[in-house]
C-alpha cells in the first residue's frame, strides 16, 4: 500500500541518474546506476564546525549534542496516532526493528490501559531485545504503578499534568496532592529495582516555581530522570533552552524531553533541549502521535548527524531507518512523505543544472548529509528543461559512450528542447544519447545539425515521447510511452 522509497524512485528514476559511490560496477544502462565519479575523490563534508569551535557560546559546557539517548515512543505516543491500531505481531516487529537500529529505550502504552495492552507489554518484555530497554508510560497513580512493575519492564515513565489547564480541567488535583502522590509512586517503583522517570505534562504552560519545586523533590528521592513535555506543541527553541538550562541547575538526574510538533518546532526544540543539557529525547517513527505527532526519529537523526556525525554513526544502524519507517508507514496506512528527512523520495535528488554540476564535482556543495550513510542513493535528474550538460555528460559516461564535450553540449540542447515540451523519461534520454552517439560515430551527424538529429530520432524512436505536441506541456506526460528499450 505504501511505496518504499525505492519503489517511489522507480517511478521517478526514468528521468534521473542515480549516483552511488558504494558500488563500483555498472548495471544495465536503463536502470539507476552508480557512478564512481560522483564523489570525485572528495569525502563528504564533516558536517559543520563543532559547536565548541571558534563560534561556540560561553554556555556550551551545558551541551549534550554529543551525549544523548533516544526514548522511542512509537509504541506509546505512536499508538495515539489517529490511524494506529497495532496488533501484537506489529508491535513486536517494530520493537525488533528499533532494537536492531539501536535506540536505547522503547516506550510502551500503559499496561493499565486495557487487558490487551498489558498482554502486549508482557509479551514484548519477553522478546529478549538485544540492546533496547523497555519502558512503559503510566499515570501518576499507585494502581497503574502496581500493574506496570509486574509486566517485566526495565523502567516506568510516570506523568501528570501540572499546568493550571490540566489541574483544573483534567485531573482536578493541586500541587500538594501531585507531590505527595509522586513521592509514593516513585518510591514504590524504585523499591522494585527498575528505572523511574517523573514528568510533568504541558510543562511549558505550568508555573515555573511549581515545576522546579516538584522536580527538585523527585530528584532528591532518586528518580533516574525528570521529564519536560511540550504536550500541546506551543514551545519554541528559546523557551526550551531557557527552561531546560534552568532545570539543569536544579536537578542532578537526567532530563528527558518530549516535543509535540503542532507548530513545527519539534526537532528544533529537541536540539535546543540537548544544547541546554537535556539527556534524553522522545521520538516516534515518522513522528506519529497524538494530533500531528512529535519529534520524528529520522528528523532527529538528520539534525544530530550534522552536529556530530561520528557519534550518531557509532550508536545507530542508520541503514535500517528506511526499513523501520516503511514498517510503521504500512502499519498505520500512510505514505512516507515526499519531503521526509533522509528517506523522502527526493531527499537526495538534485535537479537544477547548476546544482547537478556542483554535486557531480563534490557532493558537499549542496548536501549536508551523505546518502550513503543511510544506505540511500543520490540522484541527479537530467531529463528536464533545467538540466545541464555536466549532468548529461555524467550519464554519457555511465552509458560508456565516447562523446566530446561539444557533442554532449549539442545533445543536451536537444534534450532541453524536447524537455521544454515534456519532461523526458530516463529511457528516452538514454535513447537520444545512443542515437546521437551512433550517428556521430558513423559520420551521419555533426554538431549543430538539429534538424538532422530530429529526423534520426523520428526514425529510431517512432513511439518516443519527443513529439512536438503540447499535450504534456503542463509537466505531466499525457501518455507515457513504454516501448523504449
Ligand atoms: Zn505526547
Amino acid at each position: 500500500m505504501c511505496p518504499t522509497p525505492d519503489e517511489t524512485n522507480a517511478n521517478g528514476k526514468e528521468e534521473m541518474v542515480a549516483i552511488d559511490t558504494q558500488q563500483p560496477s555498472l548495471p544495465p544502462p536503463q536502470q539507476t546506476q552508480p557512478n564512481g565519479k560522483a564523489e570525485n575523490g572528495h569525502s563528504h563534508p564533516p558536517a559543520v564546525k563543532s559547536h565548541k569551535g571558534v563560534y561556540g557560546r560561553a554556555s556550551d559546557f551545558l551541551s549534550n549534542t554529543s551525549n544523548w539517548k533516544i526514548i522511542e515512543s512509537t509504541l506509546r505516543e505512536g499508538e495515539q496516532f489517529a490511524n494506529a491500531f497495532f496488533t501484537l505481531e506489529t508491535k513486536m516487529k517494530i520493537a525488533r526493528a528499533l532494537d536492531d537500529f539501536g535506540v536505547e529505550y522503547i516506550e510502551l502504552t500503559s499496561p493499565a490501559a486495557s487487558p490487551e495492552s498489558r498482554a502486549h507489554c508482557e509479551a514484548i518484555c519477553k522478546m529478549g531485545l538485544k540492546r533496547t530497554k523497555i519502558l512503559t508510560h503510566i499515570r501518576c497513580h499507585m494502581d497503574d504503578a502496581r500493574i506496570a512493575v509486574e509486566t517485566g519492564v526495565d523502567g516506568v515513565d510516570v506523568v501528570i499534568g501540572t499546568s493550571s489547564f490540566l489541574r483544573e480541567h483534567s485531573h482536578g488535583k493541586d500541587m500538594t496532592w501531585i507531590t505527595k502522590t509522586a513521592i509514593e509512586v516513585i518510591e514504590f517503583v524504585k523499591s522494585k529495582g527498575i528505572e523511574i522517570r517523573f514528568s510533568s505534562e504541558d510543562s511549558f504552560r505550568s508555573e515555573l516555581v511549581d515545576l522546579l519545586s516538584i522536580y527538585r523533590t523527585v530528584d532528591k528521592i532518586g528518580v533516574n530522570r525528570v521529564g519536560v513535555a511540550d504536550t500541546v506543541g506551543c514551545a519554541d527553541p528559546r523557551q526550551v533552552y531557557d527552561l531546560v538550562r534552568t532545570l539543569r541547575g536544579v536537578v542532578s538526574c537526567d532530563i528527558e524531553t518530549h516535543f509535540h510538533n503542532d507548530t513545527g518546532c519539534a526537532i528544533a526544540n529537541a536540539y535546543a533541549a540537548l544544547e541546554a543539557g537535556a539527556t534524553h529525547i522522545d521520538t516516534s517513527v515518522l513522528g506519529i502521535g497524538e494530533r500531528n505527532g512529535i519529534t520524528p526519529l529520522g528528523g532527529l537523526i538528520a539534525r544530530m548527524m550534522v552536529a556530530d556525525p561520528e557519534y550518531v554513526k557509532s550508536k545507530y544502524n542508520l541503514h535500517m531507518l528506511r526499513e523501520i519507517e516503511n514498517i510503521v508507514a504500512e502499519a498505520v496506512e500512510i505514505s512516507v512523505p515526499f519531503n521526509n528527512y533522509i528517506t523522502g523520495f527526493c531527499a537526495f535528488t538534485h535537479k537544477a543544472g547548476i546544482h547537478a554540476k556542483a554535486i557531480l564535482a563534490n557532493p558537499s556543495t549542496y548536501e549536508i548529509l551523505n546518502p550513503a550513510d543511510f544506505g540511500m542513493t543520490r540522484y541527479v535528474s537530467i531529463g528536464h528543461r533545467l538540466t545541464g550538460w555536466n549532468a548529461v555528460k555524467s550519464r554519457v559516461e555511465q552509458l560508456n559512450l565516447q562523446m566530446t564535450d561539444e557533442q554532449v553540449k549539442d545533445a543536451t540542447a536537444k534534450i532541453k528542447e524536447l524537455a521544454d515540451v515534456r519532461t523526458q523519461s530516463m529511457d528516452s534520454v538514454d535513447m537520444i544519447l545512443r542515437i546521437y552517439h551512433n550517428a556521430v560515430q558513423s559520420g551521419d551527424l555533426q554538431v549543430g545539425q538539429s534538424a538532422k538529429l530530429d529526423s534520426l530520432l523520428e526514425k529510431h524512436m517512432p513511439s518516443r515521447d519527443v513529439s512536438p505536441t503540447r499535450d504534456g506541456a503542463n509537466g505531466t506526460p499525457a501518455k507515457k510511452q513504454k516501448t523504449a528499450a
